[in-house]
């Protein structure tokens, strides 16, 4: 993703969700509610995105995306959920044809109204913003940018087809995120700007839908995203009252971080209400972004814990 707009961070509010007060929670929370939370594996999720990264970068067209796209294909059906697969030919902004598969698992598909919760897995090609210049060329590992968000929604996808929280949940693994151009704001998010348009089933449409977006990396905090409150401030709401029931309100302060150019503002696009949960800071993206840094070493298994457990308590509480 890039950084579409600065937003001056200030005048956006805060409330009492953005704090990390639990016993203000109690319309959400409650000892009731949380009994019936599971629990979110930390470990399972750290071991997702390291099958991620052992597959090799993410790019699109070479094998380690062939064989990524097949691996998550077979975790989601092993966890029950419906599999679909969309494939696309679409064009890049330097013209090379990427050959698109997003992958797209439903749990009760007999439910009409759907949640979807998607995060990239394509990773970028270039390391255009390393500090050595000799990187500019090469692929990264995208242990974050990419790997995290899909490991945290794989283990939830386990924690869904352990307890099933009984409403339509439908999770996409979306490609072709990342092979933009800093210049170009239409250059990114192809594989979701093409799911947006093109309903994986007839008359598919979600309600609402959650991105994550680099939800691993050491000192992650999650501010409200631009765009997100604009188009979807009650589910913004509702997933940081969520993370504080939790017990992480303080990693998400409804304070306003960046305007960010991600797949969430093609479903926005399209009408339907959609946040982005990304890594947010003073300084802007995390210092490993878009860099060779953007591996292993730089993830803490607790902050897929505070993603996770937030999202999984939002899904057994809220959306209930
Ligand atoms: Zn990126």
């Amino acid at each position: 993703m890039a950084l579409s707009v600065l937003i001056v961070s200030c005048g956006a509010g805060r409330s009492k969700a953005g704090g990390n007060n639990n016993d203000t929670m109690t319309d959400i929370s409650g000892q009731e509610a949380a009994s019936r939370v599971p629990e979110f594996s930390a470990d399972s999720a750290f071991l997702y995105l390291k099958r991620q990264v052992e597959f090799g970068p993410r790019v699109p067209g070479s094998e380690a995306h062939v064989r990524t796209a097949d691996w998550l294909c077979g975790e989601l059906q092993r966890h029950g959920a419906e599999v679909r697969e969309q494939k696309a030919e679409l064009t890049a902004f330097d013209g090379t044809v990427l050959k698109c598969r997003n992958i797209f698992g439903s749990f009760n598909s007999e439910k009409k109204e759907r949640l979807l919760l998607l995060a990239h897995y394509d990773t970028r090609p270039w390391a255009d913003k390393d500090p050595d210049p000799a990187n500019h060329g090469k692929p990264i590992d995208g242990a974050n940018d990419g790997a995290s968000g899909v490991a945290v929604l794989l283990e939830t996808a386990r924690v869904i087809g352990e307890w099933n929280p009984g409403q339509g949940i439908d999770i996409l693994f979306v490609d072709c995120e990342d092979y933009g151009d800093e210049g170009d704001e239409d250059s990114w998010a192809l594989g979701a700007d093409y799911f947006a348009r093109n309903p994986i089933y007839p008359g598919y449409r979600p309600e609402k839908a959650i991105l994550l977006d680099m939800v691993g990396a050491r000192e992650a905090r999650f501010p409200a995203e631009y765009f997100s409150r604009e188009a979807a401030p009650e589910l913004d709401d509702a997933f940081r009252a969520a993370a504080a029931a939790a017990g992480y309100g303080s990693m998400f302060p409804l304070v306003m971080g960046g305007g960010v150019t991600d797949d969430h503002q093609k479903l926005i696009e399209q009408g339907i209400p959609a946040i982005d949960i990304i890594d947010y800071r003073d300084t802007g993206f995390c210092p490993q972004w878009h860099t060779m840094a953007d591996n292993i070493d730089n993830i803490d298994p607790a902050v897929l814990k505070a993603v996770g457990q937030s999202l999984v308590h939002y899904l057994y509480t809220v959306n209930n």
